[in-house]
């Protein structure tokens, strides 16, 4: 069984792909240039990496927090906080500056892998002011020279995403993670905004404005994650009031045909992340992926891989995934094309 076949079989579908991947497509599949669009940095740090920090840094873990029980994702959970268990542990480090180089590392090795060429790696950067104790300027410093540092080794493009987390306060960590930006002189690989968090939480009224405004003043790209828990007027909201280029998931977009076609027609980009989905429960087991109604609505899509590390899988095996939920070669081989051109990167060729 070569690597391909392994990892279909592995898929959340048990392996029912409709597509017969043969060896050469295998080879090919596993050799092919790949960008990644929606990945968490600290989704990504492999847990081996984790464990040494945590030692290093003489960090306890929660009490009751059981690492292969708690800190992975490998089956479908019961709800999307069960799923977000691991932030419990990925909050708490790094405290050292070191540290936060060697996770860096850590990270972007995992993505050239996986044959990761050009890579948006989204961070909430605030935390790790708290942890470093440094101001939020000092924070993004650190975080895009260590990046850089860890890019550069790969031979890899790297533009950062500023995750801001919905809530009451996401308007004052917007405007601190703007004013760290300003203060740093605008440097050109932060590239664009994103909104995180839980959907069912309310944010200020203001917020939206704030992004709009940040995304005229600054260039920056807006995604937004929408419509991962059902919400279908999240995604709505995110291209009406926000001014999203992309939606994070968007999975309950394929409940409305006409916001399928608002997203057609103003050629908004969904981040589909195959693997996360099912394990979230953002599509349930017995439902179809809704991929093939958003390439049914000519809705651009590219697949991504939110939380590798999580899922102790790669963006390979997201690919592979896609195919098992009906994607052909054929729409998996444009992929490359398709990132490049709704990257938030500017000057990919
Ligand atoms: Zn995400």
């Amino acid at each position: 069984m070569n690597q391909c076949q392994i990892d279909l079989a592995k898929t959340p579908n048990g392996g029912l792909g409709r597509e017969i991947v043969h060896k050469s497509l295998a080879v090919e599949l596993s050799e092919r240039d790949r960008a990644e669009l929606h990945v968490h940095m600290n989704g990504a740090i492999p847990v081996s990496t984790i464990q040494d920090i945590f030692a290093d840094e003489l960090t306890e873990l929660p009490s009751g927090f059981l690492i292969e029980r708690d800190m992975l994702r490998h089956t479908p959970c019961q709800s999307l906080a069960s799923y977000l268990t691991p932030w419990q542990v990925l909050r708490l480090f790094p405290k050292k500056r070191e540290n936060l180089d060697r996770l860096s590392l850590a990270v972007v090795s995992s993505l050239a892998q996986n044959n990761v060429r050009f890579v948006e790696l989204r961070s909430s950067v605030l935390y790790l002011a708290a942890l470093q104790n440094c101001s939020p300027a000092q924070a993004l410093e650190r975080l895009l020279e260590s990046s850089r540092t860890a890019s550069d080794r790969f031979g890899m493009r790297l533009g950062l995403v500023l995750t801001v987390t919905r809530g009451d306060y996401s308007s004052v960590g917007l405007s601190t993670l703007l004013q760290a930006y300003q203060d740093l002189g605008e440097p050109d690989d932060v590239v664009g905004l994103d909104l995180a968090g839980d959907e069912e939480i309310a944010y200020p009224a203001e917020l939206p404005s704030l992004f709009r405004k940040a995304k005229d003043r600054f260039g920056f790209g807006i995604t937004i994650h929408a419509g991962e828990t059902g919400r279908v007027e999240n995604v709505r909201s995110a291209v009406e009031l926000f001014g999203a280029d992309r939606i994070g998931h968007g999975t309950a977009a394929s409940k409305d045909p006409h916001l399928l076609d608002l997203l057609a027609r103003q050629d908004i980009c969904i981040e589909v992340c195959p693997i996360s989905n099912r394990l979230t429960g953002a599509v349930p087991v017995d439902e179809a992926h809704p991929l093939l109604e958003f390439r049914r609505h000519q809705v651009p899509f590219v697949i991504c891989s939110d939380n590798p590390a999580i899922h102790q899988r790669g963006l390979a095996d997201d690919h592979a995934t896609a195919m098992t939920e009906g994607l052909s070669a054929n729409d998996i081989s444009e992929q490359f094309d398709i990132a490049k051109r709704y990257s938030f990167i500017e000057g990919l060729n």
